[in-house]
Formats: C-alpha cells, structure tokens, sequence
C-alpha cells in the first residue's frame, strides 16, 4: 500500500490534548483537531457541538425542497422537483416528522393512527398514471387567514395556516407569491415569511438537529399596506376565516454558501426590507458560534419601527446580534442616527474594504425599496471597495 505523507494527516480522539508524533517512512504526519469525514465534522475532543449546527444549517436549506401534502389518505411528496404518490390503506396521523442527513436523504416518519398490524400492501405506491389530474402538486396552496393585527399604523402581522396538511418550507430570505383575486382581477405580488420575535432561545432549535416537524404549523406574514395599493391593502384588512394562495418558497439566497467564513454580517433594511432579515438573522444565531450580526434598521418616523420592542429583546437574547435605529423624520426627542442613507453615511458606519484587513470577513444583507438596494450596492461596491459577491440584493430573484 502507498501513502502519500504529504496528504496525509493524523487525529487522536480522546478527551485530554494529547499530542502524537506519527512518522510515515521518516516523514512527520501533521496532526489536526478535527477532520471533516463524509460531510460531518470529527473533532479530536469528540464534542460535536459545531457539527449539530452544521447539520441544523444544512438541514434547513435542504427542507425548502421538500414538499409533502396528504390529503385524506393519500400522501403527495415532491423533493427536489421529483414527485412521487402513495396511497396508505389505514389511516395515519399528522403532524409526524421529516429529517434529512448529511447525505441529504430525506426520511419523513409517520405514526398510525390505530394500532393495528400492517402488511406490505398497507402502503402503496402510485404509479404517475394511477395519480388523478387532481393530485398532480399544486402550483399554489389554499391557506387559511387565522388572525391579521396591526403592527404599526400601516402594517399588519397576518397569520396563515395550510388548509390541507401541507409541509412547505420557506428557507431563510425565502419567499412565497400570494395569488389573490382583487376587486376583479388576479394580483400575484411576494410576501417574506417572518420568525416570531424575540427569537426565544437561538441555541436550542426545536425540534432538533436536521429535523422538522411536519405540520401544517402557522405561517407569519409582515405586510404593509400602501395607500394606493390593492393586494397589499386587501391583505391588510383581511378578516379571520378568509382564504388565499401561496406558492412554493422560491428565492435564490442560500446562507450556507453566501454566509461561509463570514464574521461580521451587516443586515440593512428600509421599512418591511425587515422582512427577509428576520429569517437570516434566526439561521445565523442557530448555526453558528461566532458570527456577529447588526441589523441597521432605516424608517421615516419612529412610529413607523416594526416590531421594535421584540427586536431589542433579542438584541438581549443573543449578545452577537446588535441594531440601530434611523429615522429620515425624527422628532427632536430622538437621540439615534438620523437622515436618509447615504456615502458619507455608510462610510461613517463601516470601515472600507481592504483584502488584508478584517473586512474581507464582511458581508451585506440589502432590502428595501429598488432605489434604497440597488443605490446602496453601489456605494458599497464602488465607493467602499467590497466585492459584489459580499453584497446581497433581496429583490426576488
Ligand atoms: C422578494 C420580495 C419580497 C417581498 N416581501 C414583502 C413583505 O414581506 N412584506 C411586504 O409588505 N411587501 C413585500 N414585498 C412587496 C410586495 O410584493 C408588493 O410589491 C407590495 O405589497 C405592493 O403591493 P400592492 O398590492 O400595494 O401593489 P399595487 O397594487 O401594484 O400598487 C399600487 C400602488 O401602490 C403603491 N406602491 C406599491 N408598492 C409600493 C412600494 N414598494 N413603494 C411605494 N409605493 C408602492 C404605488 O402607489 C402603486 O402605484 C416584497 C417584494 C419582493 C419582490
């Protein structure tokens, strides 16, 4: 058998820092303190506390593209854009569980609902053909409106559940499209699921590592209302009971890949731009351990500030992440940052970029309306130097 030396590399795994020397044909092989094997991180202390994130992260990018609805007793499951049907002969419960592994094979658990034995034809799977046009996946999904409260003066909190028992997974600054008839004709516009604030505990995800419960759990929407808009107004004032269409999560941004060896994020956002920082900001704090994050929260006046009290509160919760307020409109009384963003503005807030310097390790979070994102990627572009991969837009795309 050949090694190659250069290669090559040893771990011991135990609880002490022991220190080996492994010598192969005369040459010292390098000792290290973890190892990644099979996608999993091995450390040689055996703790696996990054590993847990690692797989949390992984995990839940990977569940925006599963989809699973049972309806009566036939369940439908999409993965990956692959469809597939079964067909349970006794009845089983929902919600039950779905997991996914390092390998990225997807598991999803039910229980029965009687106890009775079943044989290998109690589940079947239905071939495309047998599959009624009806069962085909929908294009969008009904939802239930089971309570819509005002936030601020013109924003409300709308709170949906699937109609069926449907698992359909928006990622971190994801997005779904509500398809709605308004006064007559169709509007299709897209709205940023939200986490509840304050995110409780950020180091204790529930259900558990690469697990998600598999319910049709509530969907939180942040919404607000122009004066002269139409779904965005109808959404807004939409009673209890009503239902509307939502999409799959659809949206490019894949934190695992964006966010990967970045130490300081920096979170912009201009009115309901809020929307898609919530859900990057709950990833961040649940999957990893250093990384810090600052949200810059930009409103006209301070009554406009969604949601301020819970965002403070989570400030609390999790010293890493910090925000500040600014106002365009501030009354005298206000003591933050004031005025509109601007060059002098960010330069004022970060530092230029340097690529020997600890900026390298920054990265920027863009929402608001298409002057506010694409005016400020400039300046932080151009102006300050970062490169265009540290800066993200959340515009739909
Ligand atoms: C990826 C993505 C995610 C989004 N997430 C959210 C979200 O979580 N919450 C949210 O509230 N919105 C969000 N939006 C914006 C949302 O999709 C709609 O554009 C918005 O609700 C306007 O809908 P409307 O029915 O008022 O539009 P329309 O009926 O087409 O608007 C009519 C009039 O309303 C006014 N108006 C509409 N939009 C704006 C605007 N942006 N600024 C100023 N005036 C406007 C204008 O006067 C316009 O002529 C998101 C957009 C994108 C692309």
């Amino acid at each position: 058998m050949k090694i190659n030396t250069k290669k090559s590399k040893s771990m011991i795994i135990i609880k002490s820092t022991e220190r080996a020397i492994i010598r192969i044909g005369g040459n010292k092989v390098q000792q290290v303190a973890s190892k990644k094997y099979q996608g999993c991180i091995i450390k040689e202390d055996m703790k696996c506390d990054q590993e847990v994130k690692v797989q949390i992260a992984r995990a839940k990018e990977a569940f925006s593209k599963v989809h699973v609805e049972l309806i009566d007793n036939e369940l439908r499951t999409k993965f990956d854009g692959h469809e597939t049907w079964f067909e349970f002969k006794n009845p089983v419960r929902w919600p039950s569980t779905i997991s996914i592994d390092a390998n990225g094979i997807c598991d999803v658990t039910f229980n029965k609902r009687r106890h009775m034995h079943w044989n290998k034809d109690s589940i079947k799977k239905l071939n495309k053909s047998d599959v009624p046009l009806a069962s085909v996946f929908p294009e969008y999904w009904m939802v239930e409106v089971v309570d819509n409260t005002n936030l601020t003066h013109d924003t409300c909190l709308l709170t949906v559940r699937y109609y069926n028992d449907v698992f359909n997974f928006v990622g971190p600054g994801q997005h779904l499209t509500i398809r709605q008839k308004v006064t007559g004709k169709v509007k299709k516009y897209q709205y940023t699921p939200v986490p509840m604030l304050p995110i409780v505990n950020p180091d204790n995800p529930n259900p558990g590592p690469g697990k998600s419960f598999l319910s049709n759990s509530l969907t939180h929407l942040i919404v607000k209302a122009y004066p002269q808009g139409t779904l965005s107004k109808w959404l807004c004032s939409v009673d209890m009971g009503e239902f509307i269409f939502v999409s799959e999560p659809q949206g490019t941004f894949c934190p695992t890949t964006e966010l990967k060896g970045k130490k300081q994020i920096y979170l912009l956002a201009a009115g309901t731009g809020l929307t898609p920082m919530l859900s990057v900001i709950l990833w961040v704090l649940q999957t990893t351990r250093k990384t810090k994050l600052h949200l810059i929260f930009f409103n006209r006046y301070e009554e406009d500030i969604i949601w301020r009290k819970e965002i403070d509160e989570t400030t609390y919760v999790d010293g890493r992440f910090t925000v500040e307020y600014v106002l365009s409109r501030p009354s005298e009384t206000w003591k933050g940052r004031q005025g509109r963003i601007s060059v002098e503005m960010l330069k004022e807030m970060f530092p230029m970029f340097d690529k020997s310097s600890d900026s390298r390790f920054n990265y920027f979070g863009l929402c608001g309306q298409y002057e506010f994102s694409t005016q400020t990627e400039k300046w932080l572009t151009e102006d300050m130097g970062y490169p265009k991969k540290d800066v993200y837009k959340f515009m739909g795309q």
